[in-house]
């Protein structure tokens, strides 16, 4: 069997830290059960991120509706700093105490790659970026994995569940298994165009064999009009300067009439070596970097018992409202019996990012399609800086 939790453990509370059932215990065997506030905030990016898209608010929805409790949250997709509660969470403590497990990892995780994703796609531009690590990682998560590299700004995902759960088609043409079992790259690409249907794109991998110029070349000239794009995934071994090999294979395509033919690059990219090949590249596939990315360690606190402010040590205790300038952008954590309705700095209207999710168990707020999660997510790091 496969080591996995099915939904209705996750749903019943079971994937929770023992030390929770125990309090649990403690506080029945006491008769106490308190009216809290808790807040979900991070207190540091990983590495050098200074900014993070908040992802897995769908998923949180479905754990915590159907308990009597209120949730107020960030809209799915919304870029966070540090230090700004992006989900709040009041009622009896003894109604959610046993979900912090579960919530902390739904969302710690989701909004990692989706983060991871917005980097890549910030650094490539107006180029495509597709996600390709869902191999890397339990496939039980495949589909979490790519609908969050996709809302964090990935143009398509490789895997076919993955792409039926966001309604995008799965993209991807060949690997170097197809070449090597047609024993030519240029017959192989010649099988691919007459066997699959016309819809998809012809991208042919062209590093599997020979030299990636020679080869690009033999495709095009083989395939002409019908190539659309040649793929490099050029073994570290033999990249030397891979940017340089584009730029040869791109001149010596160009020189002969081939300028249609877009080159897609792969194997072992981040945001940083996307930057430092955009000269040279049309689309990227990225794996790893984006399926392993470093979690946002949000933290969940008590900040309010029974409607007095309180904290642990290095937190800040009472119920907050998070205001954003809808104009410049500029973003306030305030009391929340304070109005921050109005920007500080260029007197704009601001929004309150906090926005009712659940009320006492009912779903109150519309959950956006994967599509417009997207959207709004490349709107925002727009005005963001990646390095
Ligand atoms: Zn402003």
């Amino acid at each position: 069997m496969f080591h996995i939790a099915d939904s209705q453990d996750i749903k019943s509370g079971k994937i929770t830290d023992m030390y929770f059932i125990r309090t649990g215990q403690v506080l029945r065997a006491k008769g106490i059960d308190k009216r809290a506030v808790a807040e979900v905030t991070l207190k540091g990016t990983p590495a050098e991120w200074s900014w993070g898209v908040l992802a897995g608010v769908e998923e949180l929805a479905w754990l915590l509706r159907d308990l009597p409790i209120d949730v107020y949250a960030y809209a799915e997709g919304t870029l966070f700093d540090p230090g700004q509660p992006v989900v709040v969470l009041e009622g009896m403590y003894l109604d959610y105490c046993v979900y912090e497990t579960a919530l902390l990892g739904l969302l710690c995780q989701a909004s990692g790659i989706a983060t991871k994703a917005s980097r890549c796609k910030k650094a490539a531009g107006q180029r495509q970026v597709l996600s390709f690590g869902a191999r890397r990682m339990h496939p039980a998560l495949a589909p979490m994995i790519e609908r969050n590299a996709y809302i964090g700004g990935c143009d398509g995902v490789a895997v076919v569940k993955s792409g039926e759960m966001i309604g995008e088609p799965a993209r991807g043409t060949m690997p170097h298994a197809l070449i090597l079992l047609i024993g030519d790259t240029t017959e192989a690409a010649l099988a691919f165009h007459e066997a699959i249907e016309p819809a998809v794109k012809r991208v042919v991998l062209i590093d599997t064999l020979g030299d990636e110029k020679v080869e690009a070349l033999k495709v095009a000239q083989a395939m002409g009009e019908n190539l659309y794009g040649i793929r490099l995934d050029t073994p570290a071994s033999r990249r030397g300067d891979l940017l340089q090999i584009l730029k040869e294979v791109r001149w010596e395509l160009d020189y002969r009439g081939f300028n249609h033919v877009k080159l897609f690059v792969s194997g072992g990219l981040d945001e940083y070596q996307i930057a430092g090949l955009n000269e040279g590249a049309d689309a990227y596939g990225v794996g790893t970097s984006i399926s392993n990315a470093p979690v946002v360690n949000f933290s969940f606190d008590i900040v309010e018992i029974d409607d007095l402010p309180i904290a642990k040590k290095g937190k800040d205790s009472g119920r907050k409202q998070v205001w954003r300038c809808r104009k410049c952008g500029q973003t306030k954590v305030l009391p929340a019996h304070h109005s921050g309705d109005r920007c500080y700095n260029c007197s704009g209207q601001c929004e309150a990012l906090l926005k009712p999710l659940i009320k006492q168990g009912k779903l109150v707020a519309d959950l956006p399609k994967p599509q417009e999660i997207r959207r709004y997510v490349l709107q925002q790091i727009v005005h963001r800086k990646l390095f």
